[in-house]
Parts: structure tokens; sequence; C-alpha cells
């Protein structure tokens, strides 16, 4: 089903940076549910967050980030440049004139 495609649901938290609220998630390699220790991104602000074993997001420090490996940081990376570019096209049309 196509909402099974959208995301995955999860325990519903609300972002610790912006607020929004974070119930679901979409893995962009496979259809993996999230698991304790992996990464995610905010669909609204980008900041990066990591699951708990209970599966709520918590904020990832700067310098959790430094540590992170390069592989892992690129791939956030690429998620992000998606997650920004859709946020894009949802919002073509919907601004008024300058
Ligand atoms: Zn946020």
């Amino acid at each position: 089903m196509l909402l099974e495609k959208a995301g995955v649901s999860h325990v519903e938290t609300l972002c610790p940076k912006c607020g929004w609220r974070l119930n679901a998630s979409a893995c962009p390699t496979d259809d993996r549910r999230p698991e304790g220790g992996d990464f995610s991104l905010c669909g609204k602000c980008y900041v990066v967050l990591r699951f708990e074993s209970d599966l709520r997001l918590k904020a990832v420090s700067e310098a959790e980030l430094e540590a992170l490996d390069e592989d892992i940081l690129e791939d956030l990376q690429k998620v992000r440049t998606i997650l920004i570019s859709l946020a894009r096209r949802d919002a073509g049309g919907e601004r008024g004139s300058a």
C-alpha cells in the first residue's frame, strides 16, 4: 500500500528543535523499520535525530555528529537534500505574490 511505502509509524515524538510532530519515518534505501540507534532527520527543520530503544527520537548533539563515520554523515546529507527538495516542490504555487 502507498501508505506503508510513505512511512513507518513509530512512537509520536515532538521534534526537540522545532516542535514538529514526528510519528512516521521512511528509509530511503529499503522498507526496513526503524530500530534503536538508527538516525533520522526532522522533516521540517532537518535536524539530525536518533531513535532510542523505545523508538522515541532524540536530538543528536554536535559532538555526536562530529564523531560519526563519514558514510553516515554523507547519507544524512543526501536525505536532507531529498527532504528539502520535496518541501520546495510541495510549497510550489502556495506562496502569494512577493
Ligand atoms: Zn524539527
